[in-house]
């Protein structure tokens, strides 16, 4: 018999059994790898493995805000940042860890552990009864999938995942680029506008097709949908295509010529605070590096900094802000809680921020209490609060954490400082929390 069931082992549902274990509470771990099953990106039946790189990323608490989530979670004995500490590779300011050593220890603690039991089975159905964690990742099994996609209606899940960047909004020349929703409509506020004279776009449409793209893996092969066609695929179509697609510039007016730009960028308003810019239209299979260069020569983004940048793969993930409630429950069903990347947050850290906060509120609620919330101004509070109700439901997409996430900090202050600004805020609000 057992407390609670964790489907999935990855990164979110062992740092979830951990909490709970922790905590006092008998877990029990259904996990398909092992039982003959596997997903197209794992290669072991190990629990916790890392699917591609082997980095954390920045482990600098006070200017980045991965680092901030990793002092947080230390700070809340995270199973996942203690064994990436205990096999920690040589990688700059950044944490890497040796793939094998972090996963076999992250399974031999959860082996190990008298409150732990692990089956290698595969689950089909979500359960109709019983505390449950849904941790399956975004590789999710198909009839679990579709399981999914019952409880919460077809169309809240999605499958497949076409990605526009996100750039942050204090890095956007608003004294070429302007604020305007084309024909007027909308608030007035609605978009920002980045002008092309005919030239520029010769040369970035060029450039699209010069570009390098990164290779589809097979299993990534999916059909476009007409609606997320990448920028590139659609420039191979035609000279004009963009200009009559997403850069039409009719409706606009530049406020420095008064007239219809030649052609347009447009980004639309991603979070609610407007910290965060996503770009309209731009998905995009270009390589990273290459997103920057060529983004970068638009009008207006000469030195955008991006919270994301554009991918495609399958993905399969809810649309949280709308189905979850802040403690990570389905509303419609809530003995069910998700955790992970299956919530739309993105990352392998932020996927076990988000288990270790919904092992927590599991535990509370075991015991008959009510955790609060981290703070949003805390790393931990921040993610959560992106996922649960701060997106905008209808273009929600994975994201990692980043300090456009936070309330803004306000006033002049240098680009240096305000990272600074936002940590030490953070680790306030998070030690206030914490003593609460
Ligand atoms: P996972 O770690 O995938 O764990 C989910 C677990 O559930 C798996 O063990 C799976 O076998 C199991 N499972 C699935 N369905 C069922 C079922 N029906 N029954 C039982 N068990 C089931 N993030 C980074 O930070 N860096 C990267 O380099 C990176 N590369 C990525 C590459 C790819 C191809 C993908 C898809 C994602 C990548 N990510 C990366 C994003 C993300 O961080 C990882 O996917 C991360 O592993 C997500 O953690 P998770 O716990 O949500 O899911």
């Amino acid at each position: 018999t057992h407390d609670i069931h964790i489907i999935g082992g990855g990164l979110a549902g062992s740092e979830a059994a951990w909490q709970l274990a922790q905590a006092g509470w008998k877990v029990r771990i259904s996990e398909m790898r092992g039982s003959g099953a596997m997903t197209p990106a794992h290669q072991s039946d190990r629990l916790a493995e890392l699917v591609c790189s082997n980095s954390f990323r920045s482990d600098d608490a006070d200017r980045n805000a991965v680092g901030l989530l990793h002092r947080e979670m230390r700070d809340l004995g995270s199973l996942i940042m203690a064994q990436g500490d205990a096999h920690k590779v040589p990688a700059g300011s950044a944490l890497a860890v040796d793939r094998d050593g972090f996963a076999d220890g992250v399974t031999a603690a959860l082996t190990q552990h008298p409150n732990i039991t692990i089956i290698r089975e595969r689950i089909d159905r979500l359960p109709d009864t019983g505390m449950t964690i849904v941790a399956t990742g975004p590789l999710t099994a198909e009839a679990l999938a579709g399981s999914i996609g019952a409880a919460t209606g077809k169309d809240q899940l999605a499958f497949f995942d076409a990605i526009a960047p996100i750039v942050h909004f204090d890095t956007i020349g608003m004294d070429t680029a302007w604020f305007q929703s084309r024909w007027n409509k909308g608030s007035g506020k609605d978009y920002i506008n980045c002008p092309m004279s005919k030239d520029q776009y010769l040369a970035f449409h060029q450039a699209l097709l010069d570009g390098e793209k990164s290779a589809f893996r097979e299993w990534e092969n999916v059909p476009y949908f007409e609606g997320c066609m990448p920028i590139e695929v659609m420039a191979e179509r035609g000279v004009d295509t963009l200009r009559y697609g997403p850069m039409k510039g009719v409706g606009l007016d530049d406020p420095r010529t008064g007239r219809w730009p030649y052609a347009v960028v447009q980004l639309r308003q991603d979070n609610a605070s407007g910290t965060l810019w996503n770009m309209v239209g731009f998905q995009t299979k270009l390589k990273h590096a290459e997103q920057v260069r060529i983004f970068r020569t638009i009008p207006g983004l000469e030195n955008a900094e991006f919270a994301r940048l554009g991918g495609l793969h399958r993905n399969t993930f809810i649309k949280s802000p709308e189905l979850l409630d802040p403690t990570l429950r389905l509303r419609s069903a809530p003995h069910i809680r998700f955790a992970g990347q299956i919530t739309g947050c993105e990352g392998y850290v932020e996927s076990a921020a988000i288990g270790l906060l919904a092992g927590r509120f599991a535990a509370a609620e075991l015991a008959g209490t009510a955790m609060a919330a981290p703070p949003v101004e805390t790393a931990l509070g921040a993610l959560l609060t992106h996922i649960t109700g701060a997106a905008e439901a209808e273009t929600y997409q994975p994201m990692n954490v980043n300090f456009g996430l936070f309330p803004p900090i306000t006033g002049r202050t240098k680009k240096a400082d305000r990272k600074l600004l936002y940590t030490s805020r953070a680790r306030e609000a998070f030690g206030a929390w914490q003593a609460g």
